[in-house]
């Protein structure tokens, strides 16, 4: 029986994961949680799980889920940071599921490896924020990260048993969200509903906004370079609206392996949950004939400049990636609220950027000091931009 632990067990990848563990309770048992504020759902995981230690972002949230759960259950209720790093490191756990969306799944993922857990990672602003640190301190406590991520989990799978030596280059794959057709002018008056329309993928909203502009690429290739040990130039991304070949390695001889699937979440999960072995039936089958044509092409950078901007963070290096990632989500969120246009979320990136002097990123007090600068610098940038009435 693995013992599992989920961070974020109410986002989207939580949320499919327990629907894993629920068609697998001979193999899996949760023994610990966290969620940020949907107490309504978490009570529910609570009640269907039972795990015996949970933690919430906040002291309210957890006070009404003391309320609500009672009695009924002995289960340890804690809250805000230390309470998640608690859940995170919990000794009767076997494997760790980070799961937070954005920066706020660092200081839990690096709780979790130094206690030794295995990582399944599918917060992908761990490695991007610091992934020298992540890494590092994987290797130094002897952690295996799983990836989660469809791109990097099919990436794994086609590596895996060959030589690093032997990869030539990693291919990307990306659907190229909702607007990959659309000329740079078409893009300026998309409103949040119509960025939250993904075609192929369900996921978070911060995510889905992240595929439209392409930059959930960008941050996808900073990750692989630290996941696989491949540097940024040896990196390529193409884009594959079917979102049936999640990715390719290629490798000297020129051979290349891809690995395919239909467009599911549960795929990826249950793979890190299960490794080195494969769980009956967890998507639907592919349908090869009934698909038909599968098609590629390279990305536009004048319509989707952030995927640029990710390769320019990777190769400036130190702080910068973490800059990038939280002037996206100062952007995104701004998106989200209405703030701003679409075509404003690159502008807001690159201008953060363009103030930025990296430091070397070998403490995390480092990391976590340019992104608080990198959400202050994107805000005063937003001021300046006219204001989208
Ligand atoms: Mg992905």
């Amino acid at each position: 029986m693995k013992r599992i632990t989920i961070l974020g067990s109410t986002g989207s990848i939580g949320r499919s994961a327990l629907d894993v563990i629920s068609r697998h309770r001979d193999r899996f048992k949760v023994v610990a949680l966290s969620a940020g504020s949907n107490i309504g759902l978490f009570e529910k995981q609570i009640r269907a799980f039972t795990p015996e230690i949970v933690a919430v972002a906040n002291e309210a949230s957890a006070q009404e889920l003391r309320k609500r759960v009672g009695t009924w259950h002995a289960v340890s209720l804690l809250s805000g940071q230390d309470g998640i790093a608690e859940v995170a490191s919990y000794e009767k756990s076997d494997f760790v599921l980070s799961a937070i969306v954005g920066s706020a799944g660092l200081i839990p993922t690096i709780s979790a490896i130094h206690s030794g857990k295995t990582i399944g990672l599918a917060n992908k602003e761990a490695l991007v924020m610091a992934g020298k640190i992540v890494t590092e301190e994987a290797k130094k406590y002897g952690v295996k990260i799983l990836p989660v991520d469809s791109e990097h989990s099919a990436i794994f799978q086609c590596i895996e048993g060959h030589k690093r030596s032997d990869v030539r280059r990693i291919i990307l794959t990306a659907s190229g969200g909702p607007f990959v057709d659309k000329t740079i002018g078409e893009m300026n008056n998309i409103t949040p509903e119509e960025a939250l329309k993904h075609p192929s993928w369900d996921m978070g909203k911060k995510i889905t906004i992240d595929s439209a502009t392409l930059m959930n690429k960008g941050l996808e290739v900073i990750e692989a370079c630290y996941l696989f040990g491949i540097p940024p130039e040896r990196i390529d991304v193409l884009i594959h609206p079917q979102s049936i070949v999640h990715s390719i390695v290629e490798f000297n001889d020129r051979s290349c392996i891809a690995q395919l699937s239909v467009p599911d979440m549960k795929g990826p999960i249950a793979y890190a949950l299960s490794y080195p072995e494969r769980l009956d039936d967890i998507v639907v089958g592919l349908d090869l004939e009934r698909i038909s044509s599968l098609t590629f092409k390279r990305p536009d950078n004048e319509c989707f400049p952030c995927l640029s901007y990710a390769y320019r963070a990777i190769e400036a290096g130190g702080t910068m990636p973490s800059v990038l990632n939280a002037a996206n989500e100062v952007a995104v969120a701004a998106f989200l609220h209405d703030k701003i246009r679409f075509n404003d979320i690159p502008v807001i990136i690159k201008k953060t950027m363009d103030c930025h002097v990296p430091q070397p990123e070998t403490e995390l007090d480092t990391v976590i000091e340019a992104d608080r600068w990198a959400r202050e610098k994107a805000e005063e940038v937003i001021k300046k931009l006219k204001i989208k009435n």
